[in-house]
C-alpha cells in the first residue's frame, strides 16, 4: 500500500521534525518545500535569485512555481511507497492542484495532520533557530502569512474528511506517539486505504 500524507502546520510547529521521523519510520520520503526552495537560492541560478526575494521576505513563493516542484517530484519512483508533504500545501490553490495530480493518479491522500501550536511558543522556538527568514520580525510575519494564506486548508481539509487535528505544543516524542496513534490504523487497514474497494 502507499501512505500519502500531509503535514501542516504554521511555522515552527515541528512539520520537519515529525516528516523526518515518519520517513525512517515508514520508508517514505519528506518533501519539503522550503529545502527544496532553500537548495535552489544556494545554486545561484536565476530562478534561485528570484525565489530568494520571496523567502528573505517571509511570504510564499508563487503558487504555480512550487506546484511544478511538486508535480515533478512526484514523478519519482522513490514516491511509489507513499510520500510525507512537508510545507506543501500552503494556499488553496496548491491543495487543489494537488488534488488534481493525486486524482490523476488514482492515490487520494490518506491523511492531513495539523500540528496545533500557539502563536507565543512558535515565536519562542523560531527565535532559538538560525534561519536567516526566523530573525523575529520576519517570523512574526511568516505567521501572519500562515494565518491568512495556510489556515483556510484546516476547514478545507475537514470538508474533505482528511484532517487529523494534533497537538504540537507537547515535546517533539509525545506529538510523534499522537502521530503514530493516527497513522497505526490506516497501515493497518491491510492493503491499505488507497486500493479501490472490491466487490465482495
Ligand atoms: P516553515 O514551515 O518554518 O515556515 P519552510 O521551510 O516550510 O519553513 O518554508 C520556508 C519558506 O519557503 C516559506 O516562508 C515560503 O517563503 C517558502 N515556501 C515553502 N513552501 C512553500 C509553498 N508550498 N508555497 C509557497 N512558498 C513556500
Amino acid at each position: 500500500m502507499a501512505l500519502d500524507l500531509v503535514l501542516l502546520g504554521p511555522p515552527g510547529s515541528g512539520k520537519g521534525t515529525q516528516a523526518a521521523g515518519l520517513t525512517d519510520k515508514y520508508r517514505i520520503p519528506q518533501i519539503a518545500t522550503g529545502d527544496i526552495l532553500r537548495a535552489q537560492v544556494e545554486a545561484g541560478t536565476p530562478q534561485g535569485q528570484r525565489v530568494r526575494s520571496y523567502l528573505d521576505r517571509g511570504e510564499l513563493v508563487p503558487d504555480q512555481l512550487v506546484v511544478d516542484i511538486i508535480r515533478h517530484r512526484l514523478s519519482e519512483p522513490d514516491t511509489e511507497a507513499g510520500f510525507i508533504l512537508d510545507g506543501f500545501p500552503r494556499t488553496v490553490t496548491q491543495a487543489q492542484a494537488l488534488d488534481a495530480m493525486l486524482a490523476e493518479l488514482q492515490r487520494p491522500l490518506d491523511a492531513v495532520l495539523y500540528l496545533q501550536v500557539d502563536r507565543q511558543s512558535l515565536l519562542d522556538r523560531l527565535g532559538q533557530r538560525h534561519r536567516q527568514d526566523d530573525r523575529p520580525e520576519i517570523a512574526d510575519h511568516r505567521i501572519d502569512v500562515f494565518l491568512d494564506q495556510t489556515a483556510p486548508l484546516i476547514g478545507y481539509y475537514r470538508d474533505e474528511g482528511k484532517l487529523r487535528l494534533i497537538d504540537g505544543s507537547r515535546p517533539p516524542e509525545l506529538v510523534a506517539a499522537a502521530i503514530d496513534d493516527v497513522i497505526r490504523p490506516l497501515v493497518a487497514a491491510g492493503d491499505g486505504p488507497n486500493t479501490r474497494p472490491t466487490a465482495s
